[in-house]
């Protein structure tokens, strides 16, 4: 079902009045956790003024540590919901437990798996059932094929709304947090008709690096970015170094618009 086998022209996710695929390039944005009503709602109206039309912001976080804050839960799903009412952004968040699909479903428009969620087929299955699209990460370690096969239980499942999302993989190179793998930008889409996202902040670990990887993603192919804004990413509680400000991300985008007439 993923193969371009299945389906020769691309697929076009439809959510709201946007589409995702094809000649549309999207801008999804956020901080990496939601810590704050006032913190999601000024960091939504910044993204939405520099072009952003996703707000992404986690309420589930799955930590490397168990004392490292997990999320405002769903508390912090309110947050995102009254942040889409306010600026109109559409809201992309993860879920981690199959449990909580349809909790999580019922705020958001986009439900993200993690990357290491990737191979959950039981949170893939109950995800294939909640009606919403669903961006799939690629797992730190996981081949093009396998990462395939993810989306195939999704789709298999009954939901044909599936992005992929190039997050970076884990190499030798410690300098970088993750190796971002823009091969795959190619590569899906030669493999398949699904849309292609990529995630420049996981990918590389320092804001630094997010720009001219966005711009590299962009001259990939990518439907679109996924990229970490945290108004003070020194206070962050999570990814601060891979945080873009209010105000570089202004500046990134004004560079990736120039160059996109789709953005
Ligand atoms: C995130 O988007 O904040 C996240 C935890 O991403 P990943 O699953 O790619 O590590
Ligand atoms: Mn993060």
């Amino acid at each position: 079902l993923v193969s371009r086998e299945f389906h020769p022209a691309d697929s076009i996710i439809r959510i709201g009045d946007h589409e995702i695929g094809g000649h549309h390039v999207h801008m999804m944005a956020g901080p990496c956790a939601v810590e704050s009503r006032e913190q999601i709602i000024e960091t939504a109206h910044a993204v939405r003024a520099a072009g952003a039309t996703f707000l992404r912001g986690g309420a589930f976080k799955p930590r490397t540590s168990p004392y490292s804050f997990q999320g405002l839960e769903e508390e912090g799903l309110r947050y995102l919901a009254d942040a889409r009412e306010e600026t109109g952004l559409l809201v992309v968040t993860e879920v981690i437990d199959a449990r909580d699909v349809s909790l999580v479903a019922h705020y958001s428009d986009i439900l993200q798996i993690g990357a290491r969620n990737m191979q959950n087929f039981n949170l893939l299955k109950e995800v294939a059932k909640c009606g919403k699209a669903v961006l799939l990460k690629r797992g730190p370690s996981a081949t093009l094929e396998e990462w395939m096969m993810a989306a195939e239980y999704i789709m298999d499942g009954g939901n044909y709304q599936v992005m992929f999302c190039e997050r970076g993989i884990r190499t030798f190179e410690t300098y970088t947090r993750n190796t971002l793998d823009l091969t795959m930008v190619p590569a899906l889409h030669s493999l398949s008709h699904l849309p292609v996202i990529v995630d420049p902040s996981h990918g590389t670990g320092r804001w630094q690096l997010v720009h001219p990887m966005a711009k590299a993603a962009l001259a990939a192919g990518a439907d679109g970015l996924i990229v970490e804004v945290h108004p003070q990413p020194e206070k962050a509680v999570s990814d601060g170094k891979q945080s873009l400000t209010p105000e570089t991300f202004k500046l990134m985008m004004d560079d990736l618009i120039g160059l996109s007439k789709a953005l």
